[in-house]
């Protein structure tokens, strides 16, 4: 295989200069477990620069939201309400509750939750006696939801949010990091997302109690005793001191990966401005995306191509490009959960997964790269 086909990936991990000398840290201290003065301090740095009160650090960003349920005590016969265009860990942790899931829509706006499709769900909720548990905010792609008037409909229901900041870490929402807005917030550091540890997660929230909570919960729910003991039940859910490391070497970079995403966002907007049928991902007025992934729609009947063959023809040439996700209201696995769309004769969500596509995105991709998927993408419209 020639240079010029090595493999781009849609997001692929991009370290700074310091992960390997906190991960020396840990090593020549003998902090190799999990827990050690890395966690510690990744909890206090990532709280710091989001503004809030307190984190806990997990080995994932599913079990973050899984704890976040617990703590709001999600159980059986109860509902919880998620967007539908996510990934599937945004609602996974509500089947560990044994809970019930309801999904909401986008608005074509954002992208993100429907607020008037939360509202229809909510009065509709009300009138069955069944007002959700929790509703769990996705902001996709790099932006937040329209927090304010979610926020505005859960605490008129009184209903507690959940945001899956996993992929918008770096992004704000009027002035406010997002993640930040709801009851909790939850990031992930996943190989795939704008920082990574490899693997790990945050849980994030102003009431420290609750955090407390949570990290009891996640260290198997120890009680105070010499001996082991345990009237609960618990789960290994906390980051490897190591892991924490890279985390806050990643986190002295964040800002730089922000401004790197929106940079590549720029450059494949300004490459398909002439072509018709192309649609970006809105930035909607009331933030800063972080364009963790390029998104855009492809309209067949007026660029002549679908989204899923333009894939194809990038994979052909070891190119990584992706549909939006599936929306989880067409998932085999949620097929009788009841769904809110949008309008109520118009599914956002469907729409953009049918045309839907994620073009390689990732921080250090090169200009050289980049402009190979300008031209494969090209090669597809004549
Ligand atoms: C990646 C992701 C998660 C899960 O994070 P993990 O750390 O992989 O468990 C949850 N929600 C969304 C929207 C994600 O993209």
């Amino acid at each position: 295989m020639t240079v010029t086909n090595k493999r781009i990936y849609l997001s692929s991990p991009h370290m700074g200069a310091l992960e390997q000398e906190f991960i020396a840290e840990a090593f020549a201290t003998n902090w190799i477990a999990p827990l050690g003065p890395h966690v510690d301090a990744f909890e206090r740095e990532l709280a710091e620069h989001v503004g809030i009160g307190g984190a806990v650090a997990l080995n994932s960003g599913t079990a973050a939201i899984h704890l976040a349920l617990r703590f709001l005590d999600v159980a059986t016969g109860d509902v919880v309400f998620c967007s539908t265009l996510t990934f599937v860990a945004s609602a996974n942790p509500v089947l560990y509750q044994r809970a019930e899931l309801v999904f909401i829509d986008s608005e074509p706006q954002s992208w993100n939750m429907s607020p008037p499709a939360l509202e229809r769900a909510l009065v509709a909720a009300e009138k069955a006696g069944r007002l959700p548990k929790a509703v769990i905010v996705v902001n996709l792609y790099g932006q937040s939801a329209d927090m304010t008037a979610i926020m505005q409909l859960c605490n008129r229901y009184e209903v507690p949010v959940i945001e899956d900041a996993a992929e918008s870490l770096g992004a704000t929402y009027q002035g406010q990091a997002s993640g930040t807005l709801g009851k909790f917030g939850i990031y992930s550091f996943n190989g795939n997302k704008i920082i990574t540890t490899s693997g790990g997660g945050m849980l994030v929230s102003d009431d420290l109690a609750a955090l407390e909570k949570a990290r009891f919960w996640a260290t198997q729910a120890r009680d105070v005793a010499p001996h082991y003991q345990h009237s609960e039940i618990g789960y290994n859910y906390r980051l490897s001191n190591v892991l924490a490391g890279i985390g806050r070497g990643q986190l002295r970079v964040l800002a730089e990966r922000v401004n790197a995403r929106r940079a590549v966002f720029e450059r494949y907007q300004a490459a398909f401005a002439a072509v018709a049928g192309f649609e970006f991902m809105p930035e909607a007025a009331y933030g800063r995306s972080t364009r963790w992934l390029t998104a855009l729609t492809v309209d067949q009947k007026r660029c002549g191509v679908t989204a899923v063959e333009i894939i194809a023809a990038l994979s052909e040439q070891n190119i990584e490009a992706r549909p939006v996700w599936k929306p989880l209201h067409r998932q085999p696995l949620f097929e009788h959960c009841a769904y809110y769309p949008h309008d109520v004769n118009a599914s956002i969500s469907d729409r953009l997964f049918a045309n839907g596509l994620c073009l390689p995105s990732g921080s250090n991709l090169t200009g050289e790269e980049q402009s190979r998927v300008i031209s494969g993408v090209k090669d597809c419209l004549v």
